[in-house]
C-alpha cells in the first residue's frame, strides 16, 4: 500500500499535534508513514492568542507528546481569579489547583495560545525532520494560502489552492481550521451553519494584550459592568513581563453588528474594535485604559462565543478536528483538552485501521462522541453567563455580596471546585503510538 497521503487545514492548537501523533507510529518504517500537507492561511503560524489552558486527558495527551517542559517553560503562573468592584475592591478570591488534581477555575496550566500553537508546531516540525532523517516524507508547511474548492470522487479529494492556484490530491482531508471553520462550510455546506454554530448566551469576545501598571499581578481580575458586559485582566507569561492579557465580553442576542462582525474575522477588526469601543463607553473600574489599548492593540482576536454541534464529524474523506468539528466555546475550560483529545484519537483511529480509512473515521466518531458530549455540557445547565453577568448594578451589587459571604463561610476551595470543567473524567486510550521524548526548542535545529 502507498501512504496515506493527508492534507490538514489549520496549523493551530489541533492540527500539528495530530500530525505528530500519525508520524509517531512506531510499527511503521519512515517510507511508509502518512505524506502530511499542513495548509495554514496565516502567512506565519499565528503567535497570537490569549489565556488558555490544558487540563485533566489534555494533561495526559501533552505528554504523550512530550511537550511538558515546553509548556511549563511557557506558563502565566496565574495564581486564581479575583471579583472586583468598580473602586477594584475584591469580593472574593478563588486560587489556582497548583498540584494539577483538582479541576478549578484556573488550571496550574495556564498559557497563551499562541506559545502553545508554536510549541506544537515547533513539536510537528521536529518530528518530520525525524521521519525525513530516516528517508520518510515527513510533512509539508504550506503557509499564506487556504482552499478556494474542494471535490470528492469517493477515494480521492481534489483540492484547489486559492492564491498558488495549485490543484492537489490527497486521501484524506482534515478540517482543522477553527470555530469559522471554510472546510466545514465547504463540505457541509454554508447553509446549515446556522444550525451548526450554536452561540451560547448571545456572547461575543475580543482578546487582546496591553500594557501592565501597578494594579496587575499574577491574579486574574474579573469585573462585571450592567447590561452584561464583562472584562477579564490576566498574567502574560515570562517572555512578555510588562504586559498583561485582556478578555472584554458582551452578551447580546438581538444587536445584528455584533453577529456579523464576527463572520469578518480578522479583516474586520476596526469594526470590531469600534463595536466594543461603544458597548463600554462609560463604564467604570478600568474600563477607560483598557478600551484605550482595546484601539490600538495589534494581536486583537473576536469572535462569538459559540459550539459547534454536528451529528457527524466525517463526510466521504474530509473529516473534522478540534473546534471546526465540536467546539465547546472558551468558558466550556475544554477547548484545548477537546483539540489535543481530538488529535490524539484521529491519529490512534487511523494507526488501527491504516488500510480502512471508512473504518478509522467511524472509530474516531465514536471515541470523541462522549467526550464531546460531556465537555460541551456548560455549568449549570448553561445558566452559568446569565449568573455571572448580570443586567443591572443591583444584581451585581447582590452577587458580590454573596460571593463575600462564601469567602467568609470558608467554603471557597469547595466553591471553586464546582467551577472547574470535567476535563478529568475524560479516559485516554492507548492505541500503540510512540510515547515522544520531551522536546526541547531548537532539538529539531541540530
Ligand atoms: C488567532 C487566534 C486567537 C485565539 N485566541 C483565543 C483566546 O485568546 N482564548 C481562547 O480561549 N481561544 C482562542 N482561540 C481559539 C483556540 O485556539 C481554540 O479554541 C482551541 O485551541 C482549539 O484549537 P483548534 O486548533 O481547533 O483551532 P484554532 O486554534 O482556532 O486553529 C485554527 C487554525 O486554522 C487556521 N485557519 C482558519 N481558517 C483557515 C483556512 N480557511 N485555511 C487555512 N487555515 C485556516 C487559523 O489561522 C488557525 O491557525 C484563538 C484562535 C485563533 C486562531
Amino acid at each position: 500500500m502507498a501512504p496515506l497521503s493527508i492534507l490538514i487545514v489549520g496549523c493551530g492548537i489541533a492540527g500539528t499535534p495530530f500530525a505528530t501523533f500519525l508520524l509517531s507510529n512506531p510499527s511503521q518504517y519512515a517510507k511508509e508513514k502518512p505524506h502530511i500537507t499542513i495548509l495554514e492561511r496565516a502567512s506565519t503560524p499565528r503567535p497570537q492568542g490569549q489565556n488558555i489552558d490544558i487540563r485533566g486527558a489534555g494533561v495526559t495527551i501533552m505528554r504523550k507528546l512530550g511537550i511538558e517542559t515546553a509548556v511549563r517553560n511557557s506558563i502565566t503562573h496565574e495564581e486564581g481569579v479575583q471579583f472586583v468592584d468598580d473602586r477594584n475592591g475584591i469580593w472574593i478570591q478563588m486560587a489556582a489547583d497548583k498540584t494539577g488534581k483538582v479541576q478549578t477555575g484556573t488550571s496550574d496550566l495556564e498559557i497563551l495560545r499562541g506559545s502553545l500553537a508554536e510549541i506544537c508546531w515547533k513539536r510537528s516540525r521536529a518530528m518530520s525532520r525525524e521521519v525525513q532523517s530516516q528517508g520518510g516524507k515527513g510533512i509539508e508547511y504550506i503557509f499564506g494560502d487556504y482552499l478556494e474548492s474542494l471535490e470528492q470522487d469517493g477515494e480521492k479529494v481534489h483540492v484547489r489552492l486559492a492564491k498558488s492556484g495549485e490543484w492537489r490530491s490527497f486521501d484524506l482531508v482534515v478540517g482543522a481550521d477553527g470555530l469559522q471553520s471554510r472546510t466545514r462550510q465547504m463540505v457541509w455546506g454554508e447553509k446549515g451553519e446556522g444550525e451548526r454554530v450554536r452561540q451560547v448566551a448571545g456572547m461575543y469576545g475580543a482578546f487582546f494584550s496591553l500594557p501592565k501598571t501597578s494594579n496587575d499581578s499574577l491574579w486574574r481580575r474579573w469585573y462585571s459592568a450592567p447590561g452584561r458586559r464583562g472584562v477579564m485582566v490576566r498574567p502574560c507569561d515570562a517572555t512578555q513581563p510588562d504586559r498583561m492579557t485582556a478578555f472584554m465580553m458582551i452578551m447580546n442576542l438581538t444587536d445584528e453588528r455584533l453577529r456579523s462582525a464576527a463572520r469578518d474575522g480578522r479583516k474586520g477588526a476596526e469594526a470590531q474594535k469600534a463595536l466594543f469601543a461603544e458597548y463600554f463607553e462609560g463604564m467604570k473600574w478600568e474600563c477607560p485604559r483598557i478600551v484605550d489599548e482595546m484601539l490600538k492593540a495589534d494581536d486583537f482576536y473576536y469572535d462569538m462565543i459559540a459550539q459547534v454541534k454536528m451529528e457527524k464529524w466525517s463526510k466521504g474523506r474530509v473529516v473534522l478536528l478540534g473546534d471546526a468539528g465540536y467546539c465547546a466555546s472558551p468558558i466550556s475550560g475544554m477547548g484545548t483538552t477537546l483539540a489535543f483529545n481530538g488529535a490524539y484519537n484521529l491519529a490512534g483511529a487511523i494507526t488501527q485501521h491504516p488500510n480502512d480509512l471508512p473504518a478509522a473515521l467511524a472509530t474516531y466518531e465514536t471515541k470523541m462522541r462522549p467526550i464531546v458530549d460531556l465537555a460541551q455540557r456548560l455549568p449549570l445547565g448553561g445558566q452559568a453567563p446569565y449568573i455571572i453577568n448580570l443586567e443591572t448594578a443591583w444584581g451585581i451589587w447582590i452577587r458580590n455580596r454573596i460571593l463575600w459571604l462564601i469567602a467568609l463561610s470558608g467554603i471557597v476551595e469547595l466553591a471553586s471546585r464546582f467551577a472547574g470543567p470535567p476535563a478529568d473524567k475524560v479516559k485516554v486510550e492507548e492505541f500503540g503510538l510512540s510515547q515522544l521524548e520531551e522536546w526541547v526548542e531548537g532539538d529539531d535545529e541540530k
